[in-house]
């Protein structure tokens, strides 16, 4: 049985004064024990974050990490045993933003997913295709090529410690969400390719949904069976609007 998940991606969001607010509004949620509820605040505000969350039972992840694990002369970069330090447990890789704004290619995924693994800290592996590529009936492809980016570099078996979280890129920030049955449909394709090569790792794999998902349509997402929680960006800064999805989840 997949314990569902959802997670808060607050990307470049916040100020210490409003992330102090969103952090005591989380802290005065209920929160079901059979969800596990995990915040991605900038690096700036991880400490503060870990601090406040101790023993909330809220996981604190990073929303990136050098594609080297160990520090070093790397002027800017966080490596995945300093945010091991700072008491982080998950890290995003592969967030379309990254994909396609900053640039990130499949090397760079790979070596970065690598150096999560090697500290101990859970990679969130980010896939999901444009709306042309949707429109082009490309999006299992697409989908299927970014997995096999990790796959092949590092074995499926990678997969019994990391998450993945199927994001439509056409979906992220738009207000515009996959139904229920188009998520699981791809969703349902990311579990039987990795049940290819190995059934064990495909069930035990948590597949995340992230793409406009709100209190609202939550539930109708998490109930469909391959889709094990959310991954969550613009409700998420909003603590009861999270709370809500947190709920959903584990109603
Ligand atoms: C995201 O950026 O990961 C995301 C899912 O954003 P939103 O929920 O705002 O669409």
């Amino acid at each position: 049985m997949r314990r569902l998940m959802v997670a808060g991606n607050w990307k470049m969001h916040g100020t210490r004064s409003s992330v102090a607010e969103l952090l005591k509004g989380l802290k005065s949620q209920e929160f079901s024990a059979t969800v596990e509820v995990a915040v991605f605040p900038a690096f700036l505000h991880i400490s503060e974050a870990v601090e406040a969350l101790r023993g909330s039972g809220i996981a604190v992840g990073a929303q990136d990490l050098a594609t080297q694990s160990a520090p070093g002369a790397l002027t800017g970069e966080v490596a995945a045993s300093q945010l091991m330090d700072a008491g982080c447990s998950l890290v995003l890789i592969g967030h379309s933003e990254r994909r396609q704004v900053i640039g990130e290619d499949e090397s760079v995924l790979v070596a970065k997913f690598k150096a999560a693994q090697e500290v101990g800290l859970v990679p969130v592996l980010c896939v999901g295709e444009t709306l042309a590529e949707r429109e082009a009936e490309r999006t299992l492809e697409v989908v299927g090529s970014q997995l096999d980016s990790i796959i092949d570099a590092l074995g499926v078996e990678v997969f019994t410690r990391a998450v993945i979280a199927y994001e439509p890129v056409w979906a992220i920030g738009t207000g515009l969400t996959a139904t229920p049955e188009q998520a699981q449909d791809v969703h349902k394709a990311i579990r039987d390719k990795l049940a290819a090569r190995n059934a064990e790792v495909a069930q035990g794999v948590r597949l995340l949904y992230g793409g406009s998902v709100k209190a609202a349509n939550a539930a109708d997402l998490f109930r469909m069976p391959d889709i094990d929680g959310g991954l969550i960006g613009g409700a998420a800064l909003n603590a009861d609007e999270f709370g809500a999805i947190c709920r959903a989840a584990g109603s």
